[in-house]
């Protein structure tokens, strides 16, 4: 049985890269850039006023001037005027400085009258201030952006600010999710004592939009050999991943394991030493598909999603990795197995700013309605069985931050 690392290695080495789309910049939040994004123009533009206030030169207020007749008015976006000799022109916010003047005044320290502005007495004027240079942000042609950075809301402003109207980002992947299960009756239909409403599918294709992926599409399936295959045939040819949930234990209907390779799915693993989860197998499709067959069980279903679906689908995005978290385990945890033990906790931070990790009990593995209490899960290592309050660890968060 492979390792969480092991597995986790694994299907990263089966993941392919997904192509590439360009969409509208208004569409590519969340989407992983594939293409760089240089400046289109010195930021700023032009040397920008900060202040409303009035704009004059630093040779006439060192000759002695402290009135200065206004020749004008300069707003935000208006053409660039050139101040004469002796002379103040009234400026806003946002406004290019006249190129011969190097003094603002904020209008709170002047005082106008008969069309004569007056620096008011005490008030030092400093040359420059309330000037934001041209280009002091950064240059022309400055690489603001570059392939494998998740577009953020902050990143569009700098795209949009770049001219851009589209931009290059990984195509997003169609993932089929299929919930197996004779049990399983979904949200609005009506339901019978022994059967279960389905969870898992609508938690997973959710997870994934968390995430930024938006084309999945969750349908289900009975444990029936005949239905299961005729089913995975069709995902097969739409899918570029292939998520199943259900199926995949040694139970009498767990069918997943041999359709998929009646199909041509190739293993790549099935089971392994982890807990909850650890029926988890993996492999991949004809062409070149992921095919993930997730244990039914909700913590376990959603636990491997986050754990391996995710990264892979990163992976293919060419996202940068992200780099490992650690929190602080807020109370002892005793994990007897020999195996990975996936502990959903709630994250609460302590005076120092170290994020604490307070153990979220789940009664089994089926038990999902803890799972909203909590930010993610700790990984804690299968060789240990006491994992003392203090302990630094691994964390994964169900949601990206
Ligand atoms: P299985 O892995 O098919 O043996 O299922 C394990 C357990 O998870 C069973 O109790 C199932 O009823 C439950 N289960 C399976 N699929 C789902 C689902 N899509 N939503 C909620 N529970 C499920
Ligand atoms: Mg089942």
């Amino acid at each position: 049985m492979l390792t969480t690392a092991e597995a986790l290695d694994a299907v990263l080495a089966a993941t392919p890269s997904f192509a590439t789309a360009r969409v509208a910049t208004a569409d590519a939040c969340g989407r992983v850039l594939r293409q760089v994004v240089r400046a289109e123009r010195d930021q700023p533009p032009f040397d920008r006023v900060m202040m409303d206030g009035i704009a004059f030169a630093w040779s006439d207020y060192n000759g002695g001037l402290r009135s200065f007749p206004i020749q004008g008015m300069q707003g935000a976006g208006d053409e660039i005027q050139v101040l004469d000799k002796g002379h103040c022109i009234e400026i806003m916010t946002g406004a290019a400085m006249p190129p011969n003047a190097d003094c603002i005044v904020p209008v709170e320290h002047i005082t106008v009258s008969d069309g004569v502005a007056e620096i008011e007495a005490g008030y030092e004027v400093a040359r420059d201030r309330y000037l934001h240079p041209q280009g002091s942000d950064y240059a022309k042609g400055a690489y603001l952006l570059r392939p494998g950075k998740r577009v953020s809301p902050l990143d569009i402003a700098i795209i949009a600010s770049c001219g851009e109207t589209e931009v290059d980002v990984a195509a997003d992947p169609v993932v089929r999710i299929v919930s197996t299960g004779n049990e399983l009756v979904p949200a609005g239909a009506p339901i019978k004592p022994q059967q279960i409403r389905m969870s898992n599918g609508p938690a997973i294709k959710a997870l994934l939009e968390s995430h930024g992926y938006r084309r999945s599409e969750h349908t289900h399936v009975s444990d029936d050999v005949d239905a299961l295959r005729e089913h995975l045939t069709c995902q097969l040819k739409e899918a570029d991943v292939l998520v199943l949930s259900g199926g995949v234990s040694m139970g009498q209907a767990d069918f997943v394991p041999q359709v998929l390779a009646e199909l041509g799915v190739e293993l790549v693993f099935h089971k392994v030493s982890q807990r909850p989860g650890k029926p988890l197998w993996f492999g991949k499709g004809p062409r070149g598909q992921l095919v993930f067959a997730l244990p039914g069980n909700p913590v376990s279903a959603l636990v491997c999603s986050r754990q391996y679906l995710i990264p892979a689908l990163a992976k293919a995005c060419g996202a940068d990795a992200a780099p490992p978290e650690f929190a602080v385990l807020a109370a002892r945890i005793v994990f007897p197995p020999q195996l990975t033990c996936f502990q959903p906790v709630k994250l609460v931070s302590n005076a120092a700013g170290q994020a604490l990790a307070m153990p979220v009990k789940t009664n089994t593995s089926g038990d999902f309605a803890s799972l909203s209490a909590t930010d993610g899960y700790v990984e804690l290592p299968r060789d240990q069985s006491e994992f003392a309050a203090g302990t630094s660890v691994f964390l994964h968060r169900w949601i990206a931050h």
